[in-house]
């Protein structure tokens, strides 16, 4: 049986010599402590899981749209003092998607999307960079902010909260353990106020502000809580990648 041909790990070059890729998308995740409940892959899961499915929509509503194989490490530079959480710097991860942006380039692949699994990367900057010196069209979606999670969730939480629990009982049950077995993700803040406000920005001290690494409550977490917001969410990402896929490049704007 012939794999789907919109995952390039399972595609073989039969497939893709002959097809007219408009669009490679590229999970992004991390690979961190998520409180003691989920695995240390959650966010690498949930990219995977959202730009396959979203890419199989597109593919049905016949977009041309590649997944390229996730790239497993984030931005931790709070979390080194968790054991194996693996940081892979800003500037790591730019000259990675430099390289990546280029091989689409002499490729003719003319539009590529980062679909984004975790708070600590911000490929905007990069982007900017990017773009002027590179001729494939680059984008980014944070997938946890294209939908509002508020009437799916009681408290969606920040990392291995409600939302992120509910997401994985949904996509992997067997690497969730019981909810028993979690802490509550009681986070602290900051006392300075514009901080604690969010209007000013640092980064936190992830082992100053949470005792179980996560920062959110996953108590009220449920499969089909993280069905629905699933679904809710791939019929975005994919209603965009089909339109991505067909706009003009040289007419971008109204
Ligand atoms: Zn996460």
């Amino acid at each position: 049986m012939a794999a789907d041909p919109y995952i390039l790990s399972d595609t073989t070059w039969k497939t893709v010599r002959g097809t007219d890729y408009e669009v490679a998308v590229l999970p992004w995740g991390a690979t961190e402590a998520h409180n003691f409940h989920l695995p240390y892959g959650t966010d690498n899961y949930e990219s995977s899981h959202v730009a396959a499915v979203s890419a199989w929509k597109a593919w049905d509503a016949g977009a041309r749209v590649a997944v390229l194989p996730t790239i497993p490490f984030g931005v931790n530079t709070g979390q080194l003092d968790i054991k194996l959480c693996i940081n892979m710097n800003p500037s790591t991860q730019a000259v990675v998607l430099g390289d990546v942006a280029r091989s689409l380039e002499a490729q003719g692949i003319p539009k590529l999307v980062i679909l984004n699994g975790h708070g600590g990367n911000d490929f905007r900057q990069m982007i900017r960079e990017l773009q002027p010196t590179c001729g494939v069209f680059v984008c980014t979606v944070n997938w946890w902010n294209c939908v509002d999670p508020k009437p799916y969730f009681d408290e969606p939480g920040d990392h291995g909260g409600e939302l992120e629990t509910s997401l994985m009982m949904h996509l992997a049950p067997n690497l969730v353990l019981p909810l028993d077995e979690a802490g509550d993700g009681k986070a602290k803040k900051f006392r300075v106020a514009g901080l604690r406000d969010g209007w000013a920005w640092a980064p936190r001290e992830w082992t100053k502000v949470t005792a179980d690494t996560g920062v959110g409550n996953p108590a009220a977490a449920t499969a089909e809580k993280g069905r629905k917001f699933f679904e809710a969410v791939t019929d975005r990402i994919s209603g965009f990648l089909v339109e991505l896929a067909s706009a003009d490049l040289g007419k971008m704007y109204e």
